[in-house]
């Protein structure tokens, strides 16, 4: 898009957040895994399939809540959403949903549907999807990835998504574990392919591909170099906060590790492709304390900050603070249910 229409210099549409977990916003300062995981799966199973089961309808509610405070603070004023509560599924994407309205950020939430916990459990995911699809909440269809998903589980959430007229938001590839082919014949071009670190150039899955380059330096696994796909690409943060601005040079500074001749043209059209993804937000107005915002700049220029946030044309964000919600009071509920969700994870 010409991000100068009916922009100020010092303007942007709404950033957008491509793949988030607003789940994790209280897992910082969580209790040490039992072990110092030693690689990708590892770090699943002993801090993030842990966390997830610890969660009940408090702790979505204020971990979302969290999570959008954040990303408005940041500019970034949609979410595409991936969820798991394996404890608390049915009726968890509604809370999320309400808890970002309660802010004012648009999210697109999914629920990761898994066979981790039986058939039971992927039953359970399966049908929360599609009770927040049917009640028209604003979501997709999510799988976590096909290596904790039987073939059954792909082919009905791939049938689920269709009947909704959605995409299916899904982990693909992020270790080298993952059974991705399983996906080939299933994906369409709204689905969300997340990562792709270990995928082959040539992999036959259409979809967007969305790049989390924190989160995969983070995790060790490898890099995407998503320049070799001919999927369209975007740009998440799988979770480690909705600062779009902070990922764009992280992205831009990786790219350049592998290539010197890559532009800061080349994450921007990543973070770009979030208004494709999510158009309402083109409509959203960010003003920011720097000028002109523009990616040759922005790419060395750090903190750089909102001072206005315009959502559907309401201000919700101005002088520093969040105008439909109380930051401070959001903050420290948030850091109760923190302490109530840790006090569950000892107790698994
Ligand atoms: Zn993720």
């Amino acid at each position: 898009m010409d991000l100068s229409e009916n922009l100020e210099p010092d303007q942007t549409p709404g950033l957008v957040c491509a793949h988030h977990h607003l789940y994790s916003a209280l897992a910082r300062g969580m209790p040490a895994p039992p072990r110092t995981p030693a690689g990708f799966l590892e770090i699943l199973e002993l801090v993030w399939w842990r966390l997830d089961r610890a969660l009940d309808a408090d702790t979505i509610e204020w971990s979302a809540k969290l999570g959008a405070l954040e990303a408005l603070e940041r500019g970034c004023t949609a979410i595409i959403d991936h969820h798991e509560s394996p404890n608390f599924i049915d009726g968890s994407l509604s809370i999320i949903a309400a808890a970002c309205a309660e802010v004012g950020v648009r999210v697109r939430t999914a629920y990761g549907v898994t066979d981790r916990h039986g058939p039971d459990g992927a039953a359970a995911g399966l049908a929360e999807n599609d009770r927040f699809l049917r009640e028209g909440g604003e979501g997709m269809v999510g799988l976590h990835a096909a290596f904790t998903c039987s073939d059954d589980t792909i082919a009905a959430a791939a049938e689920l998504a269709r009947t909704h007229r959605v995409g299916v938001h899904v982990h693909v590839a992020e270790g080298d574990a993952d059974t991705w082919d399983r996906l080939r014949g299933h994906t369409a071009d709204d689905w969300l392919l997340i990562h792709g670190v270990h995928l082959p150039d040539e992999h036959g899955l259409t979809g967007t591909l969305i790049h989390n380059p924190r989160s995969n330096m983070n995790n060790a696994v490898g890099y995407a170099a998503p320049t070799r796909f001919a999927n369209p690409v975007g740009l998440g943060t799988d979770g480690i906060g909705a600062d779009m601005l902070d990922e764009f040079r992280v992205a831009y500074v990786k790219a350049r590790e592998a290539d010197v001749t890559a532009t800061p043209e080349l994450p921007w059209s990543w973070l770009s492709t979030g208004w494709d993804l999510f158009p309402e937000a083109r409509r959203d107005r960010v003003t920011w304390n720097y000028a002109p915002m523009d990616p040759w700049r922005l790419a060395y220029t750090t903190g750089v900050s909102p001072t206005r946030v315009e959502i559907d044309g309401e201000v919700v964000y101005a002088d520093g603070a969040a105008t439909r919600v109380d930051g401070a009071e959001i903050r420290a509920k948030a850091a109760e249910a923190a302490t109530r969700l840790f006090t569950r994870l000892e107790n698994l």
